[in-house]
């Protein structure tokens, strides 16, 4: 469980076990935590071997930005998400390969499996592409994240939300394993797809259906 009691530090261990997963390929990653009027974000090119507390930066609401070093070049799409969806208190972005992968294909991981449902729907949606760092990744990611805690990005990655990094963690994971799962499916033919009603019986049994964020 990562402590959320000091957040500098729970962000730096979310990296740390991003990295250790194999999900942050170079600098790729970046994760944000909401936080007083803003978020605490990664600077740009951080990994866990050069990230300390000290250097995350803080953006307020107005894109103010407090801290030695640069935010990462995704911090609009981070803003954008926390200022759209106020449940979520936890960004992460990364480019975990199965993800990319099926994001490549600008494929949405349909309900070929009931933990699907676990995202908050019958599918975690596939956002429509737009280049990286800008306004407008933002905007398609808000698009594809509605009643969902998950959603890939065309050509590029994934993201996850949470009302905690570990619950942001802990989504990173199971889609970067689905998806995994779904290739390896497609490899040998054409995957079956629970129905909706099925996926919304198994949503209910975890409690988010149609809206994404796990409750407590
Ligand atoms: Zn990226």
């Amino acid at each position: 469980m990562i402590d959320e009691g000091n957040l500098p530090n729970a962000i730096v261990e979310t990296v740390r076990r991003l990295q250790d997963k194999g999900f942050n390929h170079g600098n790729s990653g970046n994760v944000s935590r909401r936080l007083s009027g803003g978020m605490l974000i990664t600077p740009t090119g951080a990994n866990s071997a050069n990230l300390t507390p000290d250097r995350l930066v803080h953006v307020d609401a107005a894109g103010v930005v407090t801290g030695e070093c640069i935010p990462s070049s995704e911090w609009h799409m981070h803003a954008a998400i926390l200022n759209a969806y106020p449940a979520a208190n936890a960004v992460i972005h990364t480019h975990a390969d199965a993800c990319v992968a099926l994001a490549c294909l600008r494929k949405p991981l349909p309900s070929f499996h009931y933990m699907v449902a676990a995202f908050g729907g019958t599918d975690v949606r596939c956002a429509r592409y737009a280049t990286f760092g800008t306004v407008d990744l933002g905007a398609s990611a808000v698009e594809a994240l509605k009643d969902r805690t998950a959603c890939l990005l065309a050509n590029h990655g994934m993201i996850a939300i949470g009302k905690t990094l570990e619950a942001a963690f802990q989504t990173t994971v199971k889609l970067e394993t689905l998806a995994r799962q779904y290739l390896m499916a497609l490899q040998v033919g054409e995957p079956a797809l629970l129905p909706e009603a099925e996926m919304e019986r198994v949503g209910k049994r975890y409690g988010n259906y149609g809206t994404g964020l796990l409750p407590g």
